[in-house]
């Protein structure tokens, strides 16, 4: 006897988004986290008494506004806080850039450094904006099969091709030269300042394996460009930080009639003739389903949680060659007070503010950026890392003590696999290291640290669960994209295990706090339970 129609593997928000729409599809849905709180990269935790954190993710992806309506989660308590400056790039020498929503207050910030990128900057958003519609859908649809393609992916196919064509001669032939560009190649064709030129390239290689040379960075800046219609990411930020987005899904799951269990660690998935049939728990408990959800990365649900009995050796093979190494580590400060950035020293108190309310960017220039990558490709951190920082506390007081601020940083390039010693004999060098370049740019910081939390990669695997401190479950690189997210002839969010389905980063499209692979996993699970294939 089944007790439920599907186990969600993993409470992280793709979980709960899929939690959501399957509950409401009137399946009955248990979720199984196996931490004590739900939202896995998307979480609020305590750093040091009276000082919160959005610990892993900091500024949603954007989350999609379609998700939230179809999910009311303002109703369960989301509110998503848009500060006006998207990001901050700031250079040792006290030149800064900031890049505004608005795109005239953004050139005049530009007028500042360069007469030319101010008057390229206009049709570099536009022409984004243009391709970013027509890849729009891209995202909501799911990856059509390689060798069969249905009627219906046919179709799809061909309204996008119209889409294509209606983009006009110029952006078409752009969107088909950047995909496979080196980012640092696409920006130096369009601006002159480095810093500019670095800051817009960070998107192509935030969470990578790569450097701004890398081929194919390109993609990322497109990819983003396709979630909110801007090459540059936002800063999205949620009141109560990250871990209130989760916990409205959560608390929508649940009225939809879904059930939640944290603290439960699903040890094995088990088949019983070749269908996915129930899950044991680390306390030997089994749970039986009718369909089994796994949240978790695809090298976890299929190299740790799958019986490899129950896999075809070629598919197996496949997965222990999806490449899932983390280059991303956190350091989340608990500052007694705002720290005074090289720059902003002579701004009005409230100019300076309101630039550093949405994401900092520390990497001043494009070979900075490529050097720091250089350190990780031969096995250690960067010594001069690349960061995106936030402090939230800026626009949402309750995240500190009164006058006290959270600053939450995010460091690249910290390899998950070093050459010399391990994360734990030297995470605080590293955080050393980290604290030291940033106050380069922050000089006072030092004395405003009242403590410092320290995520290394491994600590992302073994506290956050996410495989080789890979933060979106997998590289996002143009061989594991789209119709090959996790692996071609499986990007459908099924898997060669009937009954057994994916719903998290690893599936398209992909990493981020977007919800997206939540939905879409939940969309064709619903199909399948009503033409009976589930
Ligand atoms: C350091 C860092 C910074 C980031 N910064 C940003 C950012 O600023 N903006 C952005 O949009 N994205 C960012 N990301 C990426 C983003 O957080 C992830 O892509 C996203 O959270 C993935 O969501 P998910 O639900 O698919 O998976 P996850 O959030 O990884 O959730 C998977 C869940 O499954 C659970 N689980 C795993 N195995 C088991 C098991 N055996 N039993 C039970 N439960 C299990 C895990 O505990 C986890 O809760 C960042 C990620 C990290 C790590």
């Amino acid at each position: 006897m089944k007790t439920h129609d599907i186990i969600i593997i993993g409470g992280g928000h793709n979980g709960l988004v899929a939690a959501c729409y399957l509950a409401k599809a009137g399946l009955k849905t248990l979720v199984l986290e196996r931490r004590e709180i739900v939202g896995g990269g998307a979480v609020t935790e305590g750093i040091h008494p009276g000082f919160r954190c959005s610990t892993l993710a900091h500024s949603a992806g954007p989350f999609s506004s379609q998700i939230a309506k179809d999910l009311d989660l303002e109703r369960h308590g989301l509110e998503i806080i848009t500060p006006e400056a998207r990001v901050l790039a700031l250079a040792r020498d006290g030149r800064s850039i900031c890049i505004y929503n608005e795109t005239a207050q953004t050139i005049r910030e530009i007028e500042k450094v360069s007469a030319k990128d101010a008057k390229s900057y206009p049709e570099f958003e536009r022409s984004f904006s243009r391709i970013g519609k027509m890849l729009a859908p891209l995202l909501t649809m799911m990856p059509p099969a390689i060798e069969h393609p249905s009627p219906g992916e046919l179709w799809n196919l061909g309204k996008l091709g119209h889409s294509f064509r209606g983009l006009g001669k110029k952006d078409a032939y752009r969107l088909l030269r950047w995909g496979p560009m080196a980012v640092a190649d696409l920006v130096a064709e369009w601006f002159e300042t480095e810093l500019l030129r670095a800051a817009v390239a960070a998107r192509g290689i935030f969470g990578a394996f790569a450097g701004p040379w890398s081929a194919g960075t390109s993609t990322g800046l497109l990819w983003q460009a396709g979630m909110d219609g801007h090459a540059i990411g936002p800063a999205a930020f949620v009141r109560g930080g990250m871990g209130a987005l989760s916990e409205a899904l959560a608390q929508a799951a649940l009225n939809a009639g879904a059930e939640l269990r944290t603290g439960t660690d699903v040890e094995r998935i088990e088949a019983t003739e070749e269908r996915a049939s129930k899950v044991k728990l680390k306390t030997g408990e089994e749970i039986s389903a009718r369909a089994i959800v796994s949240n978790a990365d695809p090298r976890t649900t299929f190299l740790k949680l799958v019986d490899p009995i129950d896999l075809d050796p070629n598919f197996l093979l496949k997965i222990r060659n999806y490449r899932a190494i983390g280059v991303s580590a956190k350091i989340n400060l608990a500052l007694s007070g705002l720290p005074i950035f090289a720059g902003l020293e002579g701004s009005d108190g409230q100019v300076a503010a309101s630039k550093l309310s949405g994401r900092i960017h520390i990497g001043p220039d494009i070979d900075y950026l490529e050097r720091a990558f250089d350190a990780a490709k031969y096995g250690d951190y960067s010594p001069a890392p690349y960061m995106d920082i936030s402090i939230p506390s800026l626009a949402d007081p309750a995240l500190a003590p009164a006058g006290a601020h959270s600053m939450s940083v995010y460091v690249q390039y910290a390899p998950y696999k070093l050459k010399n010693g391990d994360w734990n004999s030297r995470r605080e060098g590293f955080a050393d290291t980290v604290v030291n370049k940033l106050s380069d740019y922050a000089p006072n910081l030092k004395e405003l640290i009242v403590a410092r939390q320290i995520i290394t990669p491994l600590d992302l695997e073994e506290t956050y669960g996410l495989s080789g401190g890979h933060i979106c479950h997998g590289e996002q690189s143009l061989d594991q994209f789209f119709t090959f997210r996790p692996i071609i002839g499986w990007a459908q969010y099924r898997t060669p295990i009937k009954g057994l389905y994916l719903c998290g980063a690893g599936t398209h499209p992909g990493g981020g706090v977007t919800g997206g692979p939540g939905a879409n996993a939940a969309r064709e699970i619903i199909k399948d339970f009503k033409s009976g294939k589930a």
